[in-house]
């Protein structure tokens, strides 16, 4: 199979070879005539699968064989937007866009928060084909009425589930109800909860539907490991394991801003070049440690889960597991770091007795053990007793810092801090009592289309869940049962800690 047999056009397709992409990937063999076809589409697809391209090439095929429309100011109108959770996914995709259709006359822009306003708005005003945007920033433009979106005929909604988890349901609501009805909607989501249900149920239209990797798997190219270790042994078994294999490119998770940062700076003292990325940094710091990481000059980054989503690195090689998360989804989109688009990549986890029952439950998730080995010398102490995983600013790992008001996209404007205030969802009951309306701007058999009327201001963001550092992700759990020596015996460790379901459903998820 080849781009050529796609449908897609010759400079597309150079584009694509000049970067060095000869097969397509399997989401790209069927979402690109899908796409094509002009039909409305419902994509089941990690990132790393090469999905970008899959909806990326062809809009832009259909745009550049559309006649470009103009605005009443006669500057081109916007016809496509790319809605993702986050900044970095966003600047990911817009580069994308531009890397894909650099042999055609189609513009292209990104917007997010955390940045200036003002060259957006330039940027929109010189007129613009494609919109990439995090959802809390493109509603400043809406409201600010700096941006048109009248002519749109292609939306997309990538990472859908992200967006869910992150809280974004309002702000997609009520971009959609200002959204002409009559386009193109693509929907792309590594899982399918309910809610994305619903969400796909009144967004597409006899949607064609495309699953390349099943809900919750971990690619198989991914060699996944765990080490188990004692907690105030992880900083020392982390430079070891950099040192021996002198890996590059490592990607480490902490389960806080503060352990990023902790350990950032402990491995430097180690002559390890480690940065940290996490909601607190600016933008600036941000993407610099991102960039200097790309190129090679950045051993090591530091990243919480929030700031780490959308990192697009070319087979990235090593993910570490400082910490396991509290949420099992969040290990699968982790370790989605690496071995990607077919590269093989190694994950590898350290774990300590806190941890046996989030590793149990990671394991259920992904419906398989993950191979054991201890390091000569880190042999966990068999009589250690777990703890509790601890409030900010304590813990292996680092506990949480501090809590930023608004971190990711659509944090609490002048809100609760990023408190306790449930993440409304679609189908949930408000505070009010109220059923919240359906996603609006569904096709003509949706709801109308009305826009919320329940008093809330519009520069109100939904709380978002998942925040770094936010109280419930550092909710103390009860100590996890068992001993490392139980871990590889493969014995079961004592479940005493509460749970219930799906935790981002269930509501525990990062409040
Ligand atoms: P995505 O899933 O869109 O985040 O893409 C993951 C990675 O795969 C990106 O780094 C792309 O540059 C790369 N990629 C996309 N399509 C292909 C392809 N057909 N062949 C090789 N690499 C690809």
């Amino acid at each position: 199979m080849s781009f050529d047999s796609l449908g897609l056009s010759e400079p597309l397709v150079r584009a694509v070879h000049e970067l060095g992409y000869t097969t397509p990937t399997p989401i790209q063999t069927q979402a690109i005539p899908a796409v094509l076809n002009g039909g409305d589409l419902l994509a089941g697809a990690q990132t790393g699968t090469g999905k970008t391209a899959g909806f990326t090439l062809p809009i832009l095929q259909r745009l550049n064989s559309m006649p470009a429309v103009a605005t009443a100011s006669g500057k081109r109108a916007v016809r496509a937007l790319i809605l993702t959770p986050t900044r970095e996914l966003a600047a990911q995709v817009e580069e994308s866009v531009r890397a894909y259709g650099k042999y055609l006359k189609l513009k292209s822009t990104v917007m997010f928060g955390g940045v200036g306003i003002n060259p957006q708005i330039g940027a929109l005003r010189s007129g613009v084909d494609i919109v990439v945007a995090t959802p809390g920033r493109l509603l400043d433009h809406m409201q600010q009425k700096t941006i048109d979106l009248s002519h749109l005929e292609i939306l997309v909604l990538d990472e859908a589930d992200r967006m869910l988890d992150m809280g974004f349901i309002h702000d997609i609501k009520r971009v959609l109800v200002k959204l002409p009805p009559k386009r193109q909607n693509l929907l792309f989501s590594a899982t399918f909860s309910d809610e994305i249900k619903t969400l796909a149920d009144n967004l597409l239209d006899s949607p064609a539907l495309i699953e390349v990797a099943r809900r919750n798997t971990t690619a198989e190219t991914v060699a996944q490991k765990i080490h188990p270790v004692d907690r105030d042994k992880k900083r020392e078994l982390l430079t070891h394991l950099i040192k021996q294999h002198n890996w590059f490119q490592v990607l480490v998770f902490t389960r806080t801003k503060h352990g990023a940062n902790r350990l950032a700076e402990q491995l430097t003292k180690d002559d390890i070049s480690a940065l940290a990325i996490h909601g607190n940094k600016s933008q600036s710091a941000r993407t610099r440690a991102l960039a200097e990481f790309k190129d090679g000059t950045l051993q090591v980054l530091v990243a919480t889960d929030i700031a780490a989503r959308g990192i697009d690195i070319d087979q990235l090689p090593h993910v570490v597991n400082f910490d396991l998360p509290n949420v099992p989804e969040d290990y699968v989109h982790r370790i989605g770091r690496t071995g990607r688009a077919g590269a093989t990549g190694e994950a590898i986890s350290l774990v300590c007795v806190d941890e046996l029952q989030l590793l149990k439950d990671i394991e259920k998730l992904i419906k398989r053990p993950v191979p054991q080995e201890v390091i000569a010398g880190f042999e966990p102490d068999p009589t250690a007793k777990p703890e509790p995983i601890l409030r900010r600013g304590q813990g292996g790992g680092g506990g949480g810092g501090g809590r930023s008001p608004r971190q990711g996209q659509g944090a609490p404007k002048g809100g609760n801090g990023g408190a306790a205030k449930p993440a409304q969802r679609s189908g949930q009951r408000a505070a009010n009592g109220q059923q919240q309306p359906k996603p609006q701007g569904a096709k003509p058999a949706g709801n109308g289309g009305q826009p919320r009327r329940d008093g809330q201001r519009p520069d109100d963001r939904p709380r978002a869940v998942a925040h770094e550092g936010s109280a419930a992700q550092h909710a103390p759990r009860k100590p996890q049962g068992g001993n490392p020596g139980a871990l590889l015996s493969g014995a079961k460790p004592r479940n005493d800690a509460p749970r219930g379901g799906n935790p981002a459903r269930s509501g525990q998820r990062g409040r």
